[in-house]
């Protein structure tokens, strides 16, 4: 069963939640008991992409950060 990421913004409260795919975007309760925490999109996401790290330190010789031009970074 896929693990999901939830966010609870009464306490600001970031938690995990096992359930069955199906039920992934139903609102859950938070550990605090608050209902109606909504999933994040942060945690779940494995999918077709280079290992984590990897593609990172592969760009980060030279100086810089892996975000090719996309963040605040300021340039490269
Ligand atoms: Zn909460």
């Amino acid at each position: 069963m896929p693990m999901y990421e939830y966010f609870c913004r009464r306490c600001n409260a970031k938690f995990e939640v096992l359930r069955s795919m199906d039920r992934s975007d139903d609102a859950a309760a938070c550990p605090a008991g608050h209902a109606g925490a909504v999933r994040t999109l942060s945690v779940f996401a494995p999918v077709g992409r280079t290992a984590p790290g990897g593609s990172y330190e592969r760009a980060a010789p030279g100086g810089g950060c892996a975000c090719g031009g996309a963040c605040s970074c300021g340039g490269h």
